[in-house]
């Protein structure tokens, strides 16, 4: 079974023809069912036909702006949720992107369900759509509907989101939703808890869960605002330091990549999604996130014309 959303799903669609009929766009950047149960995966349009493959529903996860960079040269289209649409704020300011090259479709976003959350309560072969609003989460399935709290189903970032509709479009899809004051200590719970440990304590939790890593990139290759096209961090497959897992070479790439990304990280948390070993890499960039706003009071992906923190020099006060 896949899900379907069709009324959203179906004016996307037809909002995509019209970007392609009227030459605004070559290509659109999408999502499409994939092959499993709740499950989707980008999809690049560049006819009608393949326009008629994609969806929006509540499992469009991905964070499609990473991608955007393999079609420099071409009038591009992409869909992009509340926290997506940060990435392109910051692309757009590095230089990566540029704003009129890319035709913004906003999709105001309740929330994705996280397919391993959702599996403890429910077989996801057997869900045939999905209503995700503020206070729950409703399944339709094979044997009735089912209604789940949001923190048994959503990702967690979805929890504490405070920005569902995009702040940057050319047009949106559907309604604005409404935003609800998130504390700040709620989205940056995970640094705040390792910040009451000791120096030695933190430093014997990151290296257990750093032993863990595999050295296999996923995490850089899927970060957005992560653009450079060799990344000088990364070792060759067959270097043998990798293929060890080399203590010191696992703790530089990671340190490395956190100061990299100090005031870029927009905190989408793809890194940690896709880590096949469940390194808890969000506590590294909620860390930059918050020094960022503390030290600087500066906030990645909220304005193009702000310059970032570490692109500039000058007396903080
Ligand atoms: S963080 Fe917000 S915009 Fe991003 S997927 Fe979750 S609810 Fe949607
Ligand atoms: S470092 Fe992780 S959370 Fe931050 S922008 Fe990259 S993928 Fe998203
Ligand atoms: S995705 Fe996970 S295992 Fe792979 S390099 Fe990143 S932290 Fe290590």
């Amino acid at each position: 079974m896949t899900v379907v959303n069709d009324q959203l799903t179906l004016i996307l669609r037809e909002k995509v023809h019209t970007l392609f009929a009227e030459g605004v766009a070559d290509v659109f950047i999408g999502y499409r069912h994939g092959g499993k149960p709740l499950r989707v995966q980008p999809h690049v349009a560049r006819s009608a036909a393949d326009a008629d493959q994609l969806v929006w529903n509540p499992t469009c996860i991905n964070n499609l702006t990473s991608t955007l960079h393999k079609f420099a040269d071409m009038r591009v289209g992409i869909l992009v949720k509340g926290c997506d649409s940060r990435a392109l704020v910051e692309l757009i300011k590095l230089r990566q992107v540029r704003r009129d090259g890319v035709y913004i479709i906003g999709a105001p976003c309740p929330g994705i369900v996280d397919h391993e959350l959702i599996a403890r309560s429910v077989d996801p072969a057997t869900i045939t759509d999905i209503f995700v609003e503020e206070a729950q989460v409703m399944l339709t399935t094979d044997a009735g509907e089912i209604t789940l709290d949001p923190a048994d189903a959503l990702y967690a970032k979805c929890l504490t989101c405070a920005q569902p509709t995009p702040d940057l479009y050319d047009e949106l899809l559907g309604d604005p939703i409404a935003v609800h004051p998130i504390p700040l200590d709620a989205r940056f719970n995970a640094a705040i808890e390792l910040e009451q440990l000791s120096v030695a304590e933190r430093f014997a939790f990151w290296d257990e869960q750093l032993n863990k890593c595999t050295l296999c990139y996923a995490c850089q290759a899927v970060c957005p605002v992560c653009f450079c096209t060799a990344c000088a961090l990364a070792l060759p497959r067959n270097d043998p330091k990798r293929k060890n897992r080399d203590r010191e070479s696992v703790f530089s790439f990671h340190l490395m990549r956190a100061y990299h990304m100090t005031g870029r990280c927009i905190g989408c948390y793809e890194c940690e999604r896709v880590c096949p070993v469940d390194i808890p890499l969000s506590a590294i960039f909620q860390k930059a996130e918050k020094e960022s706003r503390d030290l600087f009071g500066y906030k990645a992906g909220s304005d193009v014309a702000a310059v970032p923190p570490l692109s500039t020099f000058g007396d903080k006060t």
